[in-house]
Formats: structure tokens, C-alpha cells, sequence
């Protein structure tokens, strides 16, 4: 199992693709903004002269443009594989940062807007804003809801509040024909984003599958020959390490060619998917591996199992196919089967291939003893 569990290990899956790609595309876009806004405050509030007559306001919203600049950075994203709760707060909390630097903006604004005092700002804080609110647009529409109330916290008090700031009404309908543009970019923008998550959905998925087929047999849905002498690699390893033995099965059916030739090939593939079938209920253990090793031939893996341990165990499969014919559409199919076994101790040194050929040379034993019954290779014991 240790095996199996450090051959998973070697590729963890990600659990939520998409919110791990949005995590990643939403902390490369966090990087630029946070400076910007705190050089538009000094821009803005040095004319105004608002540094020397409301100092402790105008200090308290530089450093809070500061500290949200910084937030952008803190904490780290959690890794690609980390459960979709911690992704998702992780995007929440930094959503919470622009969002709030959307509102300041939106405060700043305001209050040139407002205050006489500010005036001289005004002209330079109208332009950042319509800046803003595009970029806004542009980088932050992975979410439309989100990006919608961030334009709005930007940008919203500039048509609003004009009248009251005697700006002319040709200024006040053209931020709000822009308005509509923003709109405009705003849903393009979250389209293609959902578009780009869609393509990555697909590669992986087919890459997914193109990985599958790589190590299963697609007829029985057992690994196949070279994932199975990966693991046996694998398992080597973990099994001197913990002082275990590792047994082997090879299993080949008897007489095969005959249920090919009396049936049909398509019962044979169904005959061997069946047996492949009754190898998952007769090998429960942890830990065990099952492939088809080529034609009508499959291996175990056995982890722990000394050579006897492994021959009980394959006992238990020779009895399972006598007792219980496989059943095909034809009908019930008395097969059976010759179970080649060998098992290396923790203390040797040969390898994966001596134990692979071990076995192979107890099945050849099996067959010419007879068939339908175990033998043991003890060369490697
Ligand atoms: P033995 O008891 O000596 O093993 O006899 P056998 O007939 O099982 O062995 P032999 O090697 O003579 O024949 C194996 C047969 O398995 C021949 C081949 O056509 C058939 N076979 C191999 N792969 C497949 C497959 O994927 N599907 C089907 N239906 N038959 C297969
Ligand atoms: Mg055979
Ligand atoms: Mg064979």
C-alpha cells in the first residue's frame, strides 16, 4: 500500500483545477495594482495641498493605500493541491484587499469631489479613476459579480457626485457613456477568462485520459505490464526498507486458445475481463497490485507475503475458478488456471526481474506438472 500510496504521492491530484488556475491567474494580477493607487494619492493630494491642511486624514489614506499594497502580497496562495475551502478563502481574503482599495479609491474621489480644499486634485483624481476602473475591467473580471461592485466602488462617485462639483453636464454624460464601456469590457473580459478555463478543462481532461491509457489495459481495467514493473520497483524499495518480503504471482489460463476457438474471440476478451473481474474479489489485501501482464496472462503483487503466504493466497484463486466457472453469455465456462509463485526476502539483493522471472519459471512448472494448480520457485527465497 505504501507503494501505491508514494506512486499517487508522485503526482498528487489537484483537487480543483479551475479554482487552483483562478488562484494562480489572480495572484499574478494582484502583483501591479496596490503601488499605483498610493501614487495616485500623492499625485492627487500634493496640488491640493491636503498634505499640509488635513495632514492626519491624508496621512491615515496614504498609509492605508500602503498597507493594502502590501496585503496584496500576504499570506502566500495555498499549493494547486490544497482543498477547494482553502482556495476559495484564500481568493475571498484577496478580494477583500482590492475590493477595499476600490473603495478607498472611491473615497478619495468623493472627496475631491466635495471638498473645495481638494479641488486642484480633482482633474488628476477623475483620470486615475477612469485608469482604474478600465484596468479594473481588464484584470479583475474572473469574477463578474465581484468586478462589477469593484467598478461601481471606483468609479461610480465620478457621475454621481459631478453635478454637485459644478462640473458641466457634457463631462457628467461622458463618464457615463464610459460607463457603459466598462460594462462592455467588463463582461468580454470574463467570457474569455471563462473560455481560457474551459480550453485547460479540456487538455487536462484529455490529458488525463492520455495517462490512463499509459498504465491501464483497457480491456480489463487492470494496470498494465510497464506501470506494473514500475510498481514492483516501487514496492521493492518500501519492502526492504520496512524488513517485508514481496511475493509475486504470475497466472496464466489453461488452454486458453480453446475458449477462442469454441466460442469466438470476443467471449475470449470477455473471459479474460471476467477473470480480471474475480482477481479484484479474490485479492482484497492492501496494498496488492493486479495487471495483465500480455495475452491471458496476469501477475500479483503481494506486498508482505512470504512465498507460502503467497501461495495460500494463490490457492485461494485456483479454488475460486474451479468452484466458480466464470459466466459469459454462452454460458457458465469451466476454466482454469496455473499460478506461477516466488517471493524475494527483505535480505536479498536480486531484483524486481529475478522475482518477475521466478515466478514465470513456477508457472512453467505448474503447466508441464499438469495445470490448474500452484507451484513455487524458491530461487530467490
Ligand atoms: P496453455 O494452457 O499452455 O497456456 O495454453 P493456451 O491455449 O492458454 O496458450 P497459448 O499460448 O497456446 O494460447 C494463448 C491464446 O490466447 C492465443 C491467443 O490468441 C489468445 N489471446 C491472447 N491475447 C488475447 C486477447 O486479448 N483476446 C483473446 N480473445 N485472445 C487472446
Ligand atoms: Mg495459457
Ligand atoms: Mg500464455
Amino acid at each position: 500500500m505504501q507503494g501505491a500510496r508514494r506512486m499517487q504521492d508522485q503526482a498528487r491530484p489537484v483537487q480543483s483545477p479551475r479554482l487552483a488556475r483562478e488562484v494562480a491567474d489572480t495572484r499574478q494580477r494582484l502583483v501591479t495594482g496596490g503601488a499605483f493607487y498610493l501614487l495616485a494619492w500623492v499625485v492627487v493630494a500634493a496640488p491640493s495641498d491636503a498634505f499640509a491642511s488635513h495632514a492626519l486624514a491624508s496621512g491615515l489614506v496614504g498609509l492605508a493605500f500602503l498597507l493594502l499594497a502590501i496585503l496584496r502580497f500576504l499570506p502566500r496562495p495555498p499549493p494547486d493541491d490544497a482543498p477547494a475551502a482553502r482556495l476559495q478563502a484564500w481568493l475571498d481574503s484577496r478580494w477583500a484587499v482590492v475590493l477595499a482599495t476600490a473603495a478607498l479609491w472611491g473615497g478619495v474621489l468623493s472627496w475631491t469631489m466635495l471638498d473645495p480644499h481638494m479641488a486642484p486634485g480633482r482633474t488628476a483624481a477623475l483620470l486615475c479613476t477612469i485608469a482604474f476602473a478600465t484596468a479594473f475591467a481588464h484584470n479583475y473580471s474572473l469574477r463578474l459579480g465581484r468586478a462589477a461592485l469593484g467598478i461601481g466602488l471606483i468609479y461610480v462617485p465620478a457621475p454621481v457626485l459631478m453635478p454637485y462639483a459644478g462640473e458641466s453636464l457634457s463631462v457628467v454624460v461622458t463618464m457615463g457613456i464610459y460607463t457603459a464601456y466598462l460594462g462592455l469590457v467588463m463582461v468580454r473580459s470574463y467570457r474569455e477568462y471563462q473560455g481560457q478555463l474551459d480550453l485547460y478543462d479540456r487538455v487536462r481532461s484529455q490529458r488525463d485520459e492520455f495517462e490512463t491509457l499509459s498504465r491501464v489495459d483497457p480491456l480489463t481495467g487492470l494496470a498494465n505490464r510497464r506501470y506494473f514493473s514500475g510498481a514492483m520497483d516501487h514496492l521493492l524499495v518500501e519492502c526492504r526498507m520496512r524488513q517485508q518480503p514481496l511475493a509475486m504471482l504470475v497466472m496464466d489460463l489453461d488452454h486458453f486458445k480453446y475458449v477462442n476457438d469454441e466460442y469466438g474471440h470476443d467471449a475470449g476478451d470477455v473471459c479474460l475481463a471476467r477473470f480480471a473481474d474475480r482477481m479484484r474479489e479474490v485479492f482484497t489485501a492492501p496494498g496488492v497490485h493486479l495487471a495483465r501482464l500480455g495475452g491471458e496472462e496476469f501477475g500479483v503483487l503481494l506486498p508482505g507475503l512470504d512465498a507460502r503466504g503467497a501461495a495460500e493466497a494463490a490457492e485461494r484463486m485456483r479454488a475460486s475458478l474451479e468452484l466458480h466457472p466464470l459466466e459469459l453469455r454462452e454460458g457458465l465456462l469451466a476454466i482454469t488456471v496455473s499460478i506461477g509463485v516466488a517471493s524475494l526476502a527483505p535480505g536479498s539483493s536480486a531484483e524486481g526481474t529475478d522475482l518477475y522471472r521466478a515466478a514465470d519459471r513456477a508457472m512453467y512448472q505448474a503447466k508441464t506438472d499438469g495445470r490448474n494448480r500452484v507451484r513455487i520457485d524458491l530461487g530467490t527465497a
